[in-house]
């Protein structure tokens, strides 16, 4: 939130000294008429989203019409859906050797790289969207998040959040944790490897790729989003089980990340509404979520017999149990990971104690 605050003061002020040029008089005021006309800015942002997907998709056009509103056409953003100028899964790579100025991606799929950059996704059994962007804007985790990003000349920004994700879709019923024996599960970053303790055989790949992979059995089961992104899939016409309870993504944040270099090259009032605009979807998309979801699960349930199970307490237990292993491992052979994640963790005990009286409190009274 400084770092806002402190844009948008770059911001006020910067309009302020056009203001009084206007006043005085001068002819230096770029607005004027005769003067040098405004520099268009005309960049690139890739993503890792078909395009114009539901929520995650949307959420870089969104930005991008944004900030043109915003700038008052000084900013043009092309935006290219996974696949149509890089790969979905090499955003970071290449925002980073300039390719395009902006990525809009997850940052839990850069774990053989930085394995850091989970923990500013989601951590199984973690907090919740609320609690990760009290930690992001007003915990010290953007500080964090982006001195881990700064030796690949990145920027990151907290870019949406899809709110707490369904457990996935499942070919066959998952009565115990046995079944998770030998299953090949779409499941990126730590919860990948809770899978694995399990068993399992972890798998990542783009969104793209996931309903031919579950339809032609390359995969047993897949976790996506939730039910409106799902339903946008068909997942329900590959895989008949769909699965609570929560556990792996409780708050999954996406990210925006940017070419530091093209970033800082920017005229101040710019920095500023790029930051002001990544804020604004951040929390959009989570309001487009919460809005959607409720009537694609009735959707799913009502129209295409989708069946809904819950995890038994057993295999909810095993799941909680391999990733306080899996994180003990983890922070045990990587520093950046133990500093993330001791920031993290900090924050997490904190404001669990009041949220515990709160939130959930509320949330069984209701
Ligand atoms: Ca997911």
């Amino acid at each position: 939130m400084k770092k806002l605050l402190k844009g948008l003061l770059v911001a006020t002020v910067a309009l302020g000294i056009v203001a009084c040029g206007e006043q005085s008089g001068t002819a230096t005021v770029p607005a004027m008429a005769g003067a040098e006309p405004a520099k268009i800015y005309n960049w690139k942002l890739i993503t890792s989203w078909p395009k114009n997907l539901p929520g995650l998709g949307m959420a870089p056009e969104n930005f991008a019409k944004l900030v043109e509103e915003m700038s008052n056409g000084r900013m043009k953003i092309k935006v290219y859906g996974g696949g149509e100028l890089v790969p979905p899964l090499q955003v970071f790579d290449s925002v980073a050797n300039g390719t395009a100025q902006i990525g809009h991606s997850a940052a839990y799929y850069w774990k053989g790289k930085v394995p850091a950059a989970q923990v500013f996704t989601a951590i199984p059994f973690g907090m919740n969207v609320q609690e990760m962007n009290a930690w992001l804007y007003h915990g010290g985790g953007l500080e964090l998040w982006q001195e881990l990003y700064e030796p690949f000349g990145l920027v990151p920004m907290p870019g949406g959040s899809t709110g707490n994700q369904m457990a996935g879709w499942f070919k066959k019923e998952m009565n115990s944790v046995a079944d998770f024996e030998g299953l090949k599960m779409r499941i990126p970053g730590l919860a990948g490897e809770v899978i694995k303790r399990l068993g399992g055989i972890p798998i990542t790949m783009s969104g793209g790729e996931l309903f031919t992979a579950l339809q032609t059995g390359a995969i047993d089961a897949t976790e996506w989003v939730g039910p409106s992104n799902d339903l946008a899939f068909g997942l329900y016409k590959a895989a008949e089980y769909y699965y609570y309870s929560p556990w792996h993504e409780p708050g999954a944040v996406l990210e925006f990340t940017f070419n530091k270099q093209a970033l800082e090259s920017l005229p101040k009032d710019l920095q500023a509404i790029m930051r002001v605009a990544t804020r604004a979807i951040n929390q959009d998309m989570l309001d487009e979520y919460t809005a959607a979801n409720n009537q694609a699960l009735e959707q799913l349930v009502d129209k295409h017999k989708v069946k809904l199970r819950k995890f038994s307490p057993e295999i909810m237990a095993a799941l909680k149990a391999a990733t306080h292993a899996v994180m003990a491992e983890e922070v045990a052979k990587d520093p950046a990971m133990k500093k993330a994640y001791n920031s993290y963790s900090k924050f997490f005990e904190q404001v669990k104690k009041y949220h515990d009286i709160s939130e959930k409190e509320y949330y069984l009274t209701r």
